[in-house]
């Protein structure tokens, strides 16, 4: 999905729903896709007047039941913020705000867990003490392709290798993640 064109498309219904007293907020709001936002959905900064929403969440295949209703609501939310101003937090002015965009009045934060991007999804193993540990693709493919595919583990020594999780392994990495 566009993420920036769904911006613009929600700026555009806005301003044509709330009262014109809002509308240079509205109109003033710097829209931009991070790549480095993972925990939060996005986040709004009232006295730059700047909304920035998670690509990272809202483009990622592995998050691909993360809904288009719910990058709408994320929009609409962080929008609300920047209309009401800073200091208001998630207080009753901005949830009603909320309301008036669009968007449920509940804090971003909620949503934050959930939609945690599953980094790891390889595993590392040692030959000599059996340690395994859960690496990132990254790091896999670098185990790999290093000097006869082993990395050395600096606990004890032995040789390390990548290999896929099991399914077990899977599952029970990403109850990890959702917990952090
Ligand atoms: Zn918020
Ligand atoms: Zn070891």
């Amino acid at each position: 999905m566009n993420i920036l064109q769904r911006c613009e498309e929600i700026r555009a219904e806005l301003l044509l729903q709330l009262p014109s007293k809002f509308h240079s907020d509205l109109r003033a709001i710097q829209f931009e896709v991070s790549k480095t936002m993972t925990v939060c959905a996005g986040k709004a900064w009232p006295r730059k007047k700047l909304v920035r929403i998670s690509g990272t969440i809202f483009r990622d295949s592995r998050n691909a039941h993360r809904s288009e209703a719910q990058l709408d609501d994320t929009i609409r939310h962080e929008v609300a913020h920047v209309i009401v101003g800073p200091g208001h937090g998630h207080d009753w002015v901005w949830q009603d705000c909320a309301r008036a965009c669009g968007a449920r009045p509940e804090k971003c934060h909620n949503m934050a867990v959930t939609r945690r991007v599953i980094k790891r999804r390889q595993m590392a193993e040692c030959e000599r003490c059996n340690a395994v540990f859960p690496v990132t693709d990254r790091k896999a493919r670098r185990i790999r392709s290093s000097f006869i595919g082993l990395l050395v583990h600096t606990a004890c020594g032995g040789s390390v290798r990548a290999r896929d999780m099991t399914d077990e392994e899977r599952v029970a990495q990403i109850k990890r993640e959702l917990q952090r």
